[in-house]
């Protein structure tokens, strides 16, 4: 039976990474029905609001999207959609792996961490407001509750443990923020107890970039609240590769929505430039969501494979990287269907190769790494 499914295809280079998503999704063989819905600033136009009712409806009834990214229009009086969308559907644990891919993109292949985030408060609650008449003062409110703690940190030792991650450390800023994030520090130091197999430690936001920047193969998963987690998973996307290939999953009790870490890139909007490898990489994780591992394995191979070989990349992929190697920049659409090509032919029992710098020096087994 199909599994019926959301898309909604949002602004900018959206729809052309969606596409590209779709297409791979399709050569896996796993049978999908796609239920198309418009939200963003494509909606407002078509329906006077950016997320109208149906879009919710839609991914209540399937509990399953897949989302290109969204523009809310800065100063048109709607909240952001993507924040209102975490919001509305509870999706409380925002998950997001940056693996360096073929150590293509970045000159750290060693690479694989993965960013979960609480995604439902903290900073982003959306409660603020002006202190005065004037608008010279303004306040906006951290809401961090025990419960929200409990739940993020819970699904980042259970992610890990089902993963086979070495480690969990918790990113805070407990000693400027002594209610807030004292509040997350104590709720991660007693479920650590419960979890005494896997090892957790924590670090302090402003430490934990400098570490991810010089070291980030040290480092597995993290877990953090919204704004930390929103600045983080950005950071680790730069480390790994850059926003191109950097994929992203919410999670709620029943419901799961995969979107990439990027947005609309509005200046690439219509060229077929945007590397649609993100959007690839959420099939990836969506197909692992549904216990689909095989299919699963064959798209994160097919894209590893594409990268590797460095023929047909989009101009992000095709700048010296670690083979410092320049080529010719493809389309997203070429990208897409070469990978589509692969999924099916792909030899799983073949180990990863390792990227081999123009210096001769290996990057990471990522055979090894799990
Ligand atoms: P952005 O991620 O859209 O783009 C930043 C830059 O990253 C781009 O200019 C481009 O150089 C690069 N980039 C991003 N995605 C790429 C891709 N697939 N391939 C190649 N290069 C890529 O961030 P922004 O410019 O800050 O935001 C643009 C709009 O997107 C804003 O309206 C913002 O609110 C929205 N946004 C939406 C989401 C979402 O829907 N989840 C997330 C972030 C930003």
């Amino acid at each position: 039976m199909a599994t019926r499914i959301t898309l909604i295809p949002g602004d900018g280079i959206g729809p052309e990474v969606t596409s590209a998503a779709r297409l791979v999704a399709e050569a896996t063989g796993v049978s999908f029905e796609w239920e198309v819905v418009e939200a963003g600033a494509k909606a407002i136009a078509s329906s006077g609001t950016p997320l109208p009712p149906e879009v919710l409806d839609s991914i209540r009834k399937n509990r399953l999207a897949l989302k290109g990214p969204i523009t809310t229009p800065i100063g048109s009086g709607f909240r952001s959609v993507n924040v209102a969308i975490r919001q509305e559907l509870d999706l409380f644990a925002s998950v997001r792996p940056a693996r360096a891919i073929a150590g293509e993109g970045t000159r750290f292949p060693e690479t694989d961490l993965i960013v979960v985030r609480e995604a439902t408060e903290g900073l982003y609650s959306g409660v603020e407001h002006w202190v005065d008449r004037d608008h010279t003062a303004a306040e906006t409110v951290n809401i961090v509750t025990r419960k929200a703690s409990d739940r993020i940190i819970r699904f980042a030792f259970e992610w890990a443990r089902r993963e086979h991650r070495r480690r969990v450390t918790a990113v805070h800023k407990a000693n400027i923020m002594k209610t807030t994030g004292g509040l997350f520090q104590t709720a991660f130091r007693a479920l650590a107890a419960q979890y005494p197999q896997m090892a957790s430690d924590e670090r302090l936001i402003d430490n934990m970039c400098m570490q991810l920047a010089k070291k980030p193969g040290e480092y597995d998963l993290l877990v953090t609240t919204n704004l930390f987690g929103d600045v983080l998973s950005d950071l680790c996307a730069g480390l790994a590769g850059g926003l191109g290939v950097a994929p992203g999953a919410l999670y709620g009790e029943q419901i799961a929505v995969f979107e990439p870490v990027h947005g609309s890139a509005p200046k690439y909007a219509g060229q077929d430039r945007a590397d649609p490898v993100a959007e690839i990489l959420c099939v990836e994780l969506l197909l692992r969501h549904l216990g689909k591992t095989e299919a699963a394995d064959r798209v994160f191979r097919a894209v590893w494979e594409t990268i590797a070989e460095k023929k047909v990349v989009t101009y992000d992929l095709a700048l010296p990287g670690y083979t410092q190697r320049p080529v010719p920049p493809s389309s997203c659409s070429a990208m897409a269907r070469e990978i589509a090509r692969k999924v099916p032919l792909v030899d799983l029992d073949r180990p990863l190769p390792r990227p081999v710098a123009a210096d001769g020096s290996v990057g990471m087994d990522r055979n090894l790494m799990e």
